[in-house]
């Protein structure tokens, strides 16, 4: 299923938030045994010999340590909770009711068929019933999730269900746009092809013109 999960006639959004969520249930990293680190070396050493190069070479001698930490880093989004950060709602909003929105939050990912990145932006939108977020903390849910092997689709519902579930808006929006190099890099090598994925509840999925709303704001029309 690709995007617009929330248009579907007369499903649940819960429903097939659930079927999604079951479909893609995963063990938690404490439930996995962890390699070594060491293991995790030897590992690299094994596929850079599997590329047909020498990992006793001089300048490949300390790649397995240099990228084995790089994936710490690459994919850290398993050792934080995004739900965290959303949790501090701000109750006090002066009134304020309607749309709240962030435009262009710029993301790395990885594509969980091919460990190849997926570069794009997330725009997420929601309408606030009992508070509002501190709007980093939408990036910093983006980046969590998105440091995790993902695919563009469960990435976008991720978004989505963690801000429906800590927040409970009205509705939420969420668009991503992104590039995937093992589209670009490898096989059809199409430079500049984005793939769209989109998830809308409450407001946003029952409401046409609001979906336009967003859409015309992502595409820069609230000039
Ligand atoms: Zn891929």
């Amino acid at each position: 299923m690709t995007g617009n999960q929330g248009k579907l006639a007369g499903i649940e959004m819960d429903a097939v938030l659930k079927q999604v969520g079951k479909k893609f249930e995963r063990k938690a990293p404490d439930q996995l045994k962890r390699p070594s680190r060491e293991e995790a070396e030897a590992a690299v050493r094994t596929l850079i010999a599997w590329t047909g190069d020498d990992p006793e070479r001089e300048g490949l001698q300390d790649t397995p340590r240099r990228v084995v930490k790089a994936f710490e880093q690459l994919y850290s989004g398993y050792f934080e909770d995004p739900f965290s950060h959303l949790e501090r709602v701000f109750e006090d909003v002066g009134g304020y009711h309607d749309i709240v929105m962030v435009r262009g939050i710029p993301f790395n990912s990885f594509c969980e068929h091919h460990m190849l990145p997926f570069i794009g932006q997330a725009h997420i939108a929601y309408y606030p019933a009992d508070g509002v977020v501190g709007l980093s903390k939408l990036a910093r849910v983006v980046d969590i999730f998105a440091k995790r092997l993902q695919t563009q689709e469960h990435l976008t519902s991720q978004i989505a269900s963690a801000i429906d579930d800590t927040l409970a808006p009205r509705g939420i929006a969420v668009m991503l746009e992104a590039e995937h190099q093992c589209m670009t890099m490898r096989g059809v090598q199409k430079q500049g092809v984005s793939t769209i994925t989109t998830q809308f509840t409450g407001i946003f999925q029952d409401e046409p013109a609001e979906q336009a709303k967003f859409m015309s704001l992502v595409r820069g029309g609230s000039r």
